[in-house]
């Protein structure tokens, strides 16, 4: 910012740094916005990546830190005409008109995120009445929110996510346009909404988001296949599986561990492949391995059509399912060489949620557990044992009645 000035622009901290530090939070990232033009940001800064979707935008890079850096944009008054076509003519597909401040902070998402400091006189700039509504805890989209969420509806899953956020309430109209819109999601590039479910997920509160995206009927133009899963659940399967991942990841979040969106994914998609994968095995008579395969196939091109997952994060959700019955072989050396498997730690934490939710025997996820922490011969022991077949246990289970109709075919 300071940079900015001194080559004699404006610079300014926009966006969720200012809502944050007003709050006391610490914020996630730096927005900053200037009258400086793409190019002329670019001049002045080495180390800075001139990038743009929808948007142009610099991409400054700051010790480990990326500073998004936009010109100041006008509303370019596209959106203000037709909006209320049948089709999606309310949205705002190229987005480069260049503005003035306070055009800039109008075309914002919401009041609280449209507040500006200014490192010219230390002051925050305020043009829609964000502080208000920033010190009442309410999330309100500027101007008429029907026409913002049609301009973008992205804008929609954004106020449920800060709304889970900060913990603030969404004001009226804009709350109930929530109930009747997220069918405008289905217009959303799949790359972006795959973007969104991330900050969505993978923020910290991602338990706190889902039940809030549920509660607004949005999660179902997420993650379809999976809403259809829950409105049929049985003993509350599969919303703990899913809830326990969401709180998992968020624990290790707060414990700054490294966390994977293959493995919420892979949470989030169990059920759909379980039931197709019974589905293929009845109506084909396929053995199971190869009709799970079909299952996958199908089920990870089907959420692609809505939220596009990269092949960095299929092929380990792949492996993860793909690994999963193999768990009840605990004999010889099959069971050894899934020790060895380079994904049989996060197999394994995914066995232990299946177990937490009551999909698969306890019993089994102990075992595993057992057999890693004890030592080489005691292991070979385990391995060796008839006990440990699992042929031979699951003729001996008898397994709870309730849970019988979930438990996993493989
Ligand atoms: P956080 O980074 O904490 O998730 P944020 O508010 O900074 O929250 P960003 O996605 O970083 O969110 O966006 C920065 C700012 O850009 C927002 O505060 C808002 O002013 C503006 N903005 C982002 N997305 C949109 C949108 N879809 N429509 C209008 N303005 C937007
Ligand atoms: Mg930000």
């Amino acid at each position: 910012m300071y940079r900015l000035k001194n080559a004699g622009f404006q610079g300014l901290l926009v966006g969720g740094g200012v809502r944050d530090l007003l709050l006391g939070r610490e914020p996630k990232d730096f927005d900053v916005a200037t009258d400086a033009t793409p190019e002329q940001i670019h001049e002045l800064f080495r180390n800075c990546r001139l990038i743009g979707r929808r948007f142009r935008l610099a991409h400054i890079r700051f010790g480990r830190e990326i500073i998004e850096t936009a010109t100041f944009r006008g509303s370019g008054d596209g959106g203000e005409s037709d909006d209320h076509s049948l089709n999606d003519e309310g949205r705002v597909l190229r987005d480069n008109v260049y503005g003035t401040l306070e055009e800039d902070a109008w075309r914002r998402d919401f009041t609280i995120n449209a507040l500006y400091y200014n490192i010219a006189d230390f002051s925050v700039i305020d043009y829609t009445n964000g502080m208000d509504d920033l010190r009442n805890g309410i999330i309100r989209l500027i101007g008429e929110p029907e026409q913002r969420y049609r301009e973008d509806p992205v804008r929609m899953i954004r106020a449920v996510r800060f709304a889970a956020k900060l913990g603030f309430r969404i004001h009226e109209q804009a709350d109930e346009a929530l109930f009747e819109l997220g069918h405008l999601l289905k217009q959303v590039a799949p790359a972006r909404l795959f973007d969104e479910v991330m900050k969505l997920l993978m923020s910290g509160i991602g338990l706190q988001t889902f039940e809030l995206l549920r509660h607004y009927d949005l999660f179902r133009y997420l993650f379809p296949m999976t809403d259809e899963a829950l409105s049929h659940e049985e003993h509350d399967f599969p919303h703990i599986l899913i809830a326990r991942a969401l709180s998992n990841t968020d624990a290790r979040i707060a414990d700054d561990k490294p966390v994977t969106p293959a493995f919420l994914y892979a949470a989030l998609l169990w059920d759909p492949v379980r039931l197709r994968t019974e589905k293929i095995i009845k109506e084909e008579q396929l053995h199971v391995a190869p009709a799970m395969q079909r299952a996958v196939a199908s089920v990870i091109s089907e959420q692609a059509e809505c939220t596009s997952i990269p092949r960095r994060f299929s092929l380990p959700m792949r492996e993860i399912w793909g690994l999963q019955s193999r768990f009840r072989h605990r004999y010889g050396r099959r069971a050894k060489s899934l020790l060895a498997h380079p994904r049989f730690r996060a197999a394994y934490d995914f066995l232990l949620l299946r177990a937490e939710a009551g999909e698969e025997e306890q019993e089994l996820a102990d075992w595993w557990t057992h057999i890693q922490e004890v030592d080489d011969s005691e292991r070979d022991k385990m391995l060796n044992s008839s006990q440990g077949s699992g042929r031979q246990r699951r003729r001996r289970s008898n397994p709870a009645k309730k849970r019988d109709t979930r438990k996993n075919h493989a």
